[in-house]
């Protein structure tokens, strides 16, 4: 663990993660630049990685003393970061996060787990009181009035493999909508890593709606969804069922006592094409008392996933909303706006993906392989700005 360098970790990256020649090459958009990509493009990840994700902060570090340390080729100015993110192209960092999954599930990284999830969920990621983007969504008060325009994006990442991997983003400005940019983003992601990847996808209930069920279904995915007062008939047919009697099946979580009850003859809505509806309610016991219930509808045969497997994709979602939106927040500083233009947002948002996947497989599959144990990302993170006040080895290359 304490070769845990950024020369060390650039390696990986190049080499063992084969993104070598999208660092080289990330979609530069500038007519003449006078600063290397490759340059800008590491500055800005290994930013990320750092936790230092703001232009001001990568330009005070590509103009430390720990410049040669992090790898950075040359010094340059945040207004150098705002012009090249503006003209960047995403789609290669798109592809290259993507890479990144399919490597994973060749070098068997998710082999331990039977089912492989995406999960699809949106946020909010970023404020600004005055307009200055396409992305900008108005967000009008009780009194009509607009003190704001927010900016969002659906997320999807890889889940239930015990390796909460983000793989993509789409924003969506105003007129557009969370659950469009959602069937968007699936579309484009399952175009890309073939209808094999992955078994079913986990959503709220926000996106169960009929158009997105049927997208995944083309899309070769099972769904597993929350069921709320979004459809009244099948929530209302589902209360009237569930909870009676002793549970179907009793089953322990790690620490908590799980009662399930399930049934897949419910009837689709109007506009659902499914030949069968199941749905499963849950009651979970925590050690301390506390309760959580929750009904949920899927496409599942009770013949092909059993109760514990259900419960266990159903929980799954979690892992969007805390490895994903709540890392990516909190740690990499996802709702700060760097440079207000949409395209600038919608770099730094994938970027911030691909700094939190690479963090994940560096520590928990590369660093950990024979004897070492895993460390938690803020160990990683300590050993890698300890790294930067040890003397740099001279370049032999
Ligand atoms: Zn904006």
């Amino acid at each position: 663990m304490n070769r845990a360098t950024p020369r060390h970790l650039l390696h990986y990256v190049s080499g063992r993660l084969r993104l070598r020649r999208y660092l080289k090459k990330p979609g530069d958009g500038r007519r003449q630049p006078q600063i290397p990509a490759s340059a800008l493009l590491w500055a800005l990840l290994i930013g990320q990685i750092l936790r230092e994700a703001s232009f001001h902060a990568v330009e005070a570090l590509a103009h430390s003393t720990a410049r040669r340390t992090l790898r950075i080729a040359t010094s340059f100015c945040d207004d150098t970061l705002g012009y090249f993110t503006e003209r960047l192209d995403p789609a290669p960092t798109r592809q290259a996060l993507l890479s990144l999954l399919r490597g994973a599930k060749r070098n068997k990284a998710f082999d331990d787990c039977r089912w492989i999830g995406l999960a699809l969920d949106g946020s909010g990621a970023g404020w600004r009181t005055h307009q200055g983007c396409k992305l900008c969504r108005p967000q009008q008060n009780a009194a009509k009035q607009i003190p704001g325009y927010q900016h969002s994006l659906v997320m999807i990442s890889v889940v239930g493999t015990s390796l909460s991997l983000p793989c993509d983003g789409e924003p969506y400005g105003p007129g557009d909508s969370e659950y469009a940019a959602g069937q968007r983003l699936l579309r484009r992601v399952i175009g890309s890593l073939g209808k094999r990847f992955a078994q079913y996808v986990v959503v709220d209930g926000g996106f169960a709606t009929a158009p997105f069920l049927h997208t995944a279904g083309e899309l070769g995915l099972r769904v597993v969804a929350r069921l709320k007062d979004n459809f009244p008939e099948l929530f209302t047919a589902a209360q009237q069922r569930f909870p009676c009697g002793a549970p179907a099946t009793v089953f322990q979580h790690g620490a908590d006592r799980v009662e399930m009850w399930d049934a897949e003859d419910f009837d689709p809505w109007e506009t659902l094409h499914w030949e069968i509806v199941r749905v499963f309610f849950y009651r979970q016991h925590k050690p301390d008392g506390k309760v959580v219930e929750a009904y949920w509808l899927t496409n599942f045969a009770s013949s092909t996933v059993g109760p514990a497997a259900l419960f266990r994709m159903a929980k799954s979602r979690w892992e969007i909303e805390n490895q994903g939106f709540n890392d990516a927040k909190t740690r990499h500083g996802l709702e700060h706006i760097c440079h207000h233009h949409a395209n600038s947002l919608l770099i730094g948002w994938l970027l911030t993906m691909l700094a939190l996947t690479i963090e994940r497989l560096y520590r928990l599959r590369y660093l950990h392989r024979g004897k070492h144990r895993v460390h938690d990302s803020a160990q990683l993170l300590l050993l890698l700005w300890l790294s930067l006040s040890r003397p740099c080895a001279a370049n032999s290359s």
